[in-house]
């Protein structure tokens, strides 16, 4: 990277990372008059990351639908009737095929998506391995997001050369049961651990819109921001309302509140990656504009994430052009997603 005005100060020159927000601290900051609120999160992202920055990752479902879990959001889960159609594990040659389009598209992370609760063991698990390997040797980082992990698989992962791997929140403890039956929040904490535990980076974060209210949101942002480390990657998603599954009629959300969510983590998580992800087609360019300014600086490039839509690529780069921004070229050090498991 060429040093400019936009590079970010040296390290010993912020503020200590914290990991003990109250509530009442994260609603002061969330619901700051817009504009304060926006100079500040803009403010904390500069003093770590540049401001014309935006890591691009690209998303491949593996192995697709077909989930035993019942994510309410989720139309892969084999509980709803959905548009979706089931597919086994992808071969090796496909993938490679997709990682290399997404190299030369300019995808820096290629993070590879399984509708499993728990990480299968032989063959398919072994072809996993194989596929960060191969995704690694294109110079990528790679993600994946499998469900849930033991502590030796998530060691034979990092063996594999994983840079990242995505155990989404999604939401609060307190509101996590209205969303998902079928597991815990323990659950969902004790594959971040055992991530961490490996070396692994973490990508975590939640979904907004889903009927919570902003209550919620804190609960989620503190839980997230709880963890020490921080998860070097947080993807903030806005619902996708999927035909078939419980919340297709959800009530459709403010694109502000996506705004604000996104500025608090910043805020709250200075020097992760903070990923506007799954929702960006009902955003309206000026409003993803708004979350790059509220501090993300990473997206999905590519028309389709798992297996709902996405900005294509042509839209994005009139969408980076037109801020005067662009793709990291260089892989970074940090972290990944996936919209759920
Ligand atoms: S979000 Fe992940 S774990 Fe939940 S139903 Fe979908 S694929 Fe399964």
């Amino acid at each position: 990277m060429t040093p400019s005005s936009d590079s970010p100060p040296a390290a010993g020159s912020r503020p200590a990372l914290r990991h003990d927000w109250t509530v009442a601290e994260i609603e002061a900051i969330y619901t700051a008059p817009l504009p304060d609120l926006v100079f500040r999160a803009q403010t904390v992202h500069r003093a770590h990351h540049r401001a014309d920055e935006v890591q691009g990752c690209m998303l491949l479902s593996i192995k697709t639908g077909g989930c035993p879990e019942d994510c309410a959001y989720c139309p892969q889960s084999a509980h709803y009737t959905t548009n979706v159609t089931r597919t086994d594990l992808a071969s090796l040659d496909e993938v490679t095929d997709a990682a290399t389009r997404a190299r030369d598209q300019g995808a820096t992370r290629f993070c590879m998506g399984a509708a499993w609760r728990d990480v299968p063991r032989g063959e398919e698990f072994d072809r996993v391995l194989d596929m960060v390997r191969v995704v690694r040797g294109l110079g990528m980082e790679a993600c994946c997001t499998l469900g849930m992990l033991e502590q030796d698989q998530a060691d034979a992962l990092a063996a594999a050369g994983l840079s990242a791997y995505n155990h989404n929140l999604d939401t609060s403890p307190d509101f996590y049961g209205n969303i998902i039956t079928t597991r815990t929040y323990d659950d969902r904490l004790t594959t971040l651990t055992r991530v961490r535990q490996a070396g692994i980076t973490v990508c975590s974060g939640g979904i907004i819109g889903m009927g919570e209210d902003r209550g919620v949101r804190y609960r989620m942002l503190r839980q997230l921001a709880s963890l020490d480390p921080h998860p070097e990657s947080v993807p903030i998603n806005m619902l996708v309302r999927v035909e078939g599954t419980p919340l297709s009629d959800a009530g459709a959300e403010d694109p502000l509140e996506m705004v604000r969510t996104i500025a608090t983590a910043r805020i709250l998580m200075p020097a992760s990656f903070v990923r506007l992800s799954a929702g960006r087609l009902s955003l309206t360019d000026e409003a993803q504009a708004l979350c790059f300014l509220a501090g993300a600086n990473s997206v999905f490039l590519g028309d389709r994430l798992l297996t709902t839509p996405n900005p294509g690529a042509t839209h994005d780069e009139r969408l980076f052009d037109r801020l005067g921004m662009r793709l990291t070229v260089n892989a970074p050090a940090p972290a990944a997603a996936h919209v759920g498991g």
